[in-house]
């Protein structure tokens, strides 16, 4: 079968996230007809498997304006910006709206198996760009299609491959075998069976960014609870602790997450965890009891854990885009002219200048990486960052360059400044100066009930992203 003419085709949106879904309100708002293709069974799947976790944005900073635009004369109600949804919230009361109103447009239970030039693999130039895109998909019941696109935004995250715990970006020896005991998301302690798995036990907890932050909070309030006595956090941290270990604190411009690193420092000072600095996780290890140890690349072996938490971050998964050109950085796995703006090496201020579709493009024409996977393996991604991205993309595949050039983004700083450093050097950074001022004092937010800024504590907010 003959691919139909380009112009006639949609734009194929892989991932209906909150910035796939957005990305098809901006190309509405274009007049571009978009195809959001979607793995999982409902909109937002990914986001729905952390929905026991509160956002350390409001509202007002996780909807999308062209969204909000399509969702508004459904009757759709606004939720108050000031609260902060959790993941659920976010998934119910805001994308699964979002994708009924785009209707057939989003197709759910199939999965993007493979993107490329139809007619043309990797090599091939000849007429290359003439060609529309193939966009091949696996159905949940086995069956396979033939897509056609003109454009392609893959906004599909980076949920589904998060990083492991050995040191060296590979799996420790010994972690696959041990996957019983480890878990690569922030637990979900409402859970009964969850939490009987961390109550009165010894958790060892992988990673420094808020998840990580999020799940020492935890345990730290699951220690304080009437069926936790005896429950103890390990804290693994691949450098030293300094003064913006802990995030940026006060001087976060996000008070809810400041508040992550804050609630992480408590759990610390409160013995509720112990934190093991310098420690690059080499094996995993089952004792006789069937628990594990840690032994680390410095030949240190940790005293026997019950269960382990990894939260080392996210990285991108390219398998299904081989066939495509492009242009993407060695470190993050980011498209070459964004990575600079986001290298955690360099930078964690939150400083990310706004970026569009020119920074998102790549060698070959017509493919955006976008949202969470736009950051390849880089932290501090936000929605809102997203959002903007779509909104210029939208408008250089429309053809409205002017719009698309004209990117406007404030993000909200981190309060800690300058880049990630050298792994042993004892860091200079310290939170709170020169980093975000006026801030206001962050508080935790209490789950369950909306609660606007400012509420008091349950347990905390989880970052994400940041990207870890
Ligand atoms: C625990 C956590 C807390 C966070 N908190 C915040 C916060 O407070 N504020 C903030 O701004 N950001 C936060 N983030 C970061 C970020 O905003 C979210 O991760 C957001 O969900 C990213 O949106 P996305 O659309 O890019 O990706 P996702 O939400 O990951 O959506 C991608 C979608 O693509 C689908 N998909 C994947 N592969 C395929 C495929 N091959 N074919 C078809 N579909 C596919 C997935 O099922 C998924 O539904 C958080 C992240 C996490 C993990």
């Amino acid at each position: 079968m003959n691919a139909p003419a380009t112009t006639e085709l949609p734009v194929v949106v892989i991932g209906a996230g909150p910035v796939g879904l957005a990305a098809a309100a901006h190309l509405i708002d274009q007049g571009v007809e978009p195809l959001v293709l979607e793995a999982g069974q409902a909109a937002g799947a990914a986001v729905r498997e952390w929905s026991h976790v509160r956002l350390f944005s409001t509202w007002g900073e996780v909807i999308d304006p062209a969204a909000e635009k399509l969702l508004a004369p459904t009757g759709w109600t606004r939720p108050d910006p000031a609260a902060y949804p959790s993941g659920g919230d976010w998934a119910e009361s805001y994308l699964r709206p979002l994708a009924d109103v785009l209707g057939d447009r989003v197709r759910l239970d199939t999965t993007v198996t493979g993107v490329s030039r139809t007619g043309r693999d990797r090599i091939v130039d000849a007429g290359r760009e003439q060609q529309p895109f193939v966009v091949h998909v696996a159905h949940a019941d086995g069956r396979e299609e033939r897509l056609f696109a003109r454009a392609v935004i893959d906004a599909s995250g980076t949920w589904a491959t998060p990083s492991p715990a050995g040191g060296s970006g590979l799996a420790a020896l010994g972690e696959r075998a041990a996957a019983d005991r480890i878990t690569y998301r922030v637990p979900d302690l409402r859970d009964p069976a969850v939490r009987a798995r961390f109550a009165g036990r010894r958790t060892a907890v992988i990673g420094s960014g808020a998840s990580a932050f999020t799940a020492l909070a935890y345990l730290a309030d699951l220690a304080e609870s009437d069926d936790g006595s005896g429950t103890k956090g390990v804290w693994i941290l691949r450098r030293g602790i300094s003064g913006s270990t802990f995030g940026g604190g006060t001087a976060d411009q996000l008070p809810a997450r400041g508040a992550l690193g804050l609630a992480a420092k408590a759990a610390v000072d409160e013995g509720h965890a112990d934190a093991v600095t310098g420690f690059r996780t080499e094996a995993i290890e089952r004792d006789t009891d069937g628990r594990l140890v840690l032994a680390g690349e410095d030949g240190r072996r940790l005293d026997p854990v019950d269960e382990v938490i990894v939260l080392t971050g996210f990285r991108p998964d390219l398998s299904f885009l081989g066939e495509l050109r492009l242009g993407l950085d060695e470190r993050l796995q980011a498209p070459v002219a964004l990575a600079p703006l986001i290298d955690p090496n360099q930078h964690s201020c939150g400083t990310v200048y706004p970026h569009g579709h020119r920074e998102l493009s790549h060698p070959e024409q017509g493919v955006y990486l976008v949202g969470m996977k736009a950051y390849g393996r880089a932290p501090t991604f936000l929605a809102m960052t997203g959002y903007e991205q779509v909104r210029s993309v939208a408008a250089a595949i429309a053809g409205d360059l002017a719009s698309a050039d004209r990117v406007e983004l404030t993000l909200p700083e981190t309060g800690v400044c300058g880049g990630a450093g050298l792994f042993d050097a004892p860091d200079t950074q310290q939170a709170g100066d020169g980093g975000g001022c006026c801030a206001p004092a962050p508080r935790l937010v209490q789950l369950g009930a909306p609660a606007a800024a400012g509420a008091a504590t349950d347990q905390a907010p989880a970052g994400g992203c940041c990207g870890s």
